[in-house]
C-alpha cells in the first residue's frame, strides 16, 4: 500500500479515498456534529478500519469515525521525516564511557514535531540531536538488543539482557542504562538483580510514562538523570531512575528487588514498596537516602547467572477462587507457583486440597501479599498453618513479582526442591527486608509536603 494511506483498511481507507484526503495531509474533517482541524496520521498494521486519526493543532490526537465523516478537504501536505537530525556524539577523552541497551518502550521513541509521527530515536548522534545534555556527562555507545513495548519481554530477553550486561563490564564500562518500557520495568529490574551480582558499575533502568510528543514528556528528564547515575553515581546495583514527584524536578533511584510500577499514567509511578528509595537524582548530583547499597568498585568481577524456568506462574488469589484453577497449572506441568495471598497470606479453604494435590506432584507454591506492603504471616491464624503444612512457603515481604521472578530463576539452576527454597529464602539484594520503614507507605507518595519533610530527616 501507498505511504499515502499508512495502516489504513477498511472504511477509513475508503473515505480517504473517496475525499481525496492523504496520510499527513492538514485538512478540516466535516462529521454531522463538528468539523475538526488537523493532521491525518498513520495507523498501526493492527488498528481497526474504521477511524481516522487525527492529530489536533493542541497535540491531541482523536480518532474520527470513518461512517460519520461528511467531507474531508486537504489545505496543506506535511511530509514525514522519519530521520532525527543526527549530530556526532563529542567524543571526550575525559569523560567515562557509558553503555545504553535499547529494549524498547515509549523511551525509544520520539516525535517528529513537525507531522506529529512518533519515530523511533536511538543511535548516541539522534540521542545526542534531541537531548544535547547527555554529551556533558558521558561518551555515550548504544546498541539497540529489541524494540518491543515491555509486554513482550520475556525469558529470552532478561538472558540476552544479562549476557550483554557482563560483557560490557569485563570490558570497563563506567556505568550500564537500560530504556525499557515501564509497564514490566520492576518485572526485568528484579530478574536481573538475581541475574546479574556483584557488578562493580550502576546498571540503571529508564523509561517513560509520556510520550515525547507531549509537553509533558519525562523522557528527556530521565534519560539524563540515568546516564549521570550510570556515570557517576556510587551505588552499583540494578536501579530503576525514574520521576520521584509529579513535576520535572528530581528522579528517585529505586532498588530493582523492591520496585513497582503503581500508577497507569503518571509520571511518577515507580515507587520503593517496603523500603526507602536508595537515593534522588537531580541535575546538581546524588542525595542518598541510605547507606546500605553495594558500592561502585574498579574491578570488573561480576557474576552472571542467566537462566530462568518458564514453567511458574503468579496466581492472585480471589474470594471464592476454585480449586481447578491450581490443579490445571499443576496438570500443565508447572514447576512453580507464587500466589498473592490476601492478608498476611490466605486462600479460602476448597483450595486446601488441591495445594497439597500440587505438593504431591513436585510443584514449588510460594506465599507473598497482594496488599504489596507488610509480611506474609502464616502462623497468625490456623489457615496459615494449615497451609504451610500442606507445603505453602511463605516469603516474608518480598513483592509478587520479584518473588515470581526468583522462582523461575532459582528453577532455572535445580529442580531440587529443598535447594529452590534455599534460594528463594535468602536475600539476595532487599527482596526480603528484616523490617519496613516505620509508616513508609504513607508518605512515599511523591511530591507533597510530608515526603519533603520525611525524606529531609533520612537523607543523608
Ligand atoms: N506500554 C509501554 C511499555 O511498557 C509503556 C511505556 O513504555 O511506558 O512498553
Amino acid at each position: 500500500m501507498s505511504d499515502d494511506f499508512k495502516g489504513y483498511k477498511g472504511t477509513a481507507l475508503e473515505t480517504l479515498k473517496k475525499f481525496k484526503a492523504r496520510v499527513w495531509g492538514d485538512v478540516e474533517v466535516k462529521t454531522d456534529i463538528d468539523t475538526f482541524i488537523g493532521i491525518i496520521l498513520p495507523r498501526s498494521e493492527t488498528a481497526d478500519g474504521e477511524h481516522i486519526v487525527l492529530k489536533m493543532r493542541t497535540g491531541y490526537n482523536i480518532g474520527i469515525r470513518a461512517s460519520k465523516i461528511i467531507d474531508i478537504v486537504e489545505n496543506d501536505y506535511k511530509e514525514a521525516h522519519y530521520k532525527i537530525p543526527e549530530k556526532a556524539f563529542p567524543y571526550d577523552p575525559k569523560k567515562p564511557r557509558v553503555m545504553l541497551f535499547g529494549t524498547g518502550g515509549t523511551i525509544a521513541s520520539r516525535l517528529d514535531y513537525r507531522t506529529g509521527a512518533v519515530i523511533p530515536a536511538f543511535t548516541p548522534g539522534e540521542l545526542y540531536g534531541s537531548v544535547p545534555e547527555l554529551a556533558d556527562v558521558c561518551n555515550l555507545e548504544t546498541e539497540k538488543l529489541y524494540g518491543v513495548f515491555s509486554e513482550n519481554m520475556g525469558p529470552e530477553q532478561y538472558i540476552k539482557l544479562a549476557q550483554r550486561i557482563g560483557e560490557e563490564i569485563e570490558k570497563g564500562v563506567r556505568g550500564i542504562v537500560i530504556g525499557h518500557g515501564t509497564d514490566t520495568m520492576h518485572h526485568t529490574a528484579s530478574v536481573l538483580s538475581y541475574m546479574v551480582q556483584d557488578s562493580p558499575v550502576p546498571i540503571v533502568m529508564v523509561g517513560s510514562q509520556r510520550s515525547s510528543d507531549r509537553p509533558s514528556s519525562d523522557a528527556a528528564l530521565n534519560l539524563i538523570h540515568a546516564v549521570k547515575t550510570a556515570a557517576e553515581c556510587d551505588i552499583a546495583e540494578v536501579m530503576v531512575c525514574m520521576f520521584g514527584p509529579t513535576s520535572d524536578e528530581y528522579d528517585l533511584l529505586h532498588r530493582g528487588t523492591r520496585v513497582r510500577k503503581m500508577h497507569s499514567s503518571y509520571r511518577s509511578t515507580f515507587r520503593t514498596i517496603g523500603d526507602t528509595p536508595l537515593a534522588r537524582v537531580d541535575k546538581n548530583g546524588f542525595q542518598y537516602m541510605r547507606d546500605d547499597f553495594k558500592r561502585r568498585r574498579n574491578d570488573r568481577e561480576v557474576k552472571i547467572n542467566a537462566v530462568f524456568d518458564e514453567r511458574i506462574s503468579i496466581v492472585y488469589y480471589y474470594p471464592n477462587m476454585q480449586p481447578d484453577i491450581i490443579d490445571s497449572l499443576v496438570e500443565n506441568g508447572y514447576k512453580g507457583i507464587v500466589i498473592a495471598g490476601t492478608g498476611l497470606g490466605h486462600v479460602n479453604k476448597p483450595l486446601y486440597p488441591a495445594l497439597e494435590r500440587a505438593k504431591e506432584a513436585g510443584v514449588a507454591v510460594y506465599m507473598t501479599v497482594q496488599t504489596l506492603w507488610g509480611y506474609v504471616q502464616m502462623y497468625v491464624y490456623d489457615t496459615g498453618r494449615d497451609m504451610m503444612e500442606k507445603g505453602v512457603v511463605p516469603l516474608a515481604n518480598m513483592l509478587p513479582e520479584a518473588a515470581y521472578m526468583k522462582l523461575g530463576w532459582a528453577l532455572g539452576q535445580t529442580e531440587d526442591l529443598e535447594e529452590v527454597k534455599r534460594i528463594m529464602l535468602d536475600p539476595i539484594n532487599g527482596e526480603i527486608t528484616d523490617r519496613e520503614p516505620y509508616n513508609g507507605y504513607l508518605v512515599f507518595q511523591g511530591g507533597i509536603p510530608e515526603v519533603d519533610e520525611f525524606v529531609g530527616q533520612i537523607m543523608r
